[in-house]
């Protein structure tokens, strides 16, 4: 079965930087499993497996306009430290999400000095290119709660609790 728009796609996966430093990895939580054709993975990775089918390895490039955008200086954001739980230690280098309209972002703190602390709400790999080794696991048919949901239930998946 090829991979295709509403196909439950499992996959393993190791990310490295132009710096030939691992990123991210699929080992440690087992494989990732997605839906294809709904913008669950960045575009360059979803494009890349387009048609490909189970037992496949692929090894990917992809540019930042296909990945996690170009860095913008304007998400260099200098905030009070007021805006911060007391109980919190804040430290440069620490990452933490936070919501906004699109669902969840990633903040980084670069910079603390007294009361000011100044984050970075770029993505921490935009800008890169990053090099993608994939092997797909399995390809199978979502199953209507799962198009329902816009998730994949099981391994690799969604647990309903
Ligand atoms: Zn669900």
């Amino acid at each position: 079965m090829q991979v295709s728009e509403h196909k439950v796609v499992v996959l393993k996966y190791e990310v490295i930087d132009e710096q030939d430093q691992l990123v991210d990895r699929s080992e440690d939580d087992g494989p990732l499993a997605y839906i294809h054709g709904n913008g669950q993975l960045i575009p360059g990775l979803e494009n890349a497996l387009e048609g490909r089918e189970q037992g496949d390895k692929l090894s990917i490039d992809v540019p930042p306009d296909q990945g996690y955008g170009e860095r913008d200086e304007d998400g260099i954001q200098t905030v009070s430290r007021s805006q911060f739980d007391d109980s919190v230690q804040i430290e440069a280098g620490m990452q933490f999400e936070a919501q906004d309209d699109e669902g969840h972002q990633i903040v980084t703190v670069v910079g603390v000095e007294g009361d000011k602390i100044t984050l970075d709400t770029n993505h921490p790999l935009a800008g890169k290119t990053l090099h993608f080794k994939v092997e797909i696991i399995e390809v199978r048919d979502a199953t209507p709660e799962e198009l329902d949901h816009n998730h994949v239930h099981g391994p690799g998946g969604h647990h309903h609790h």
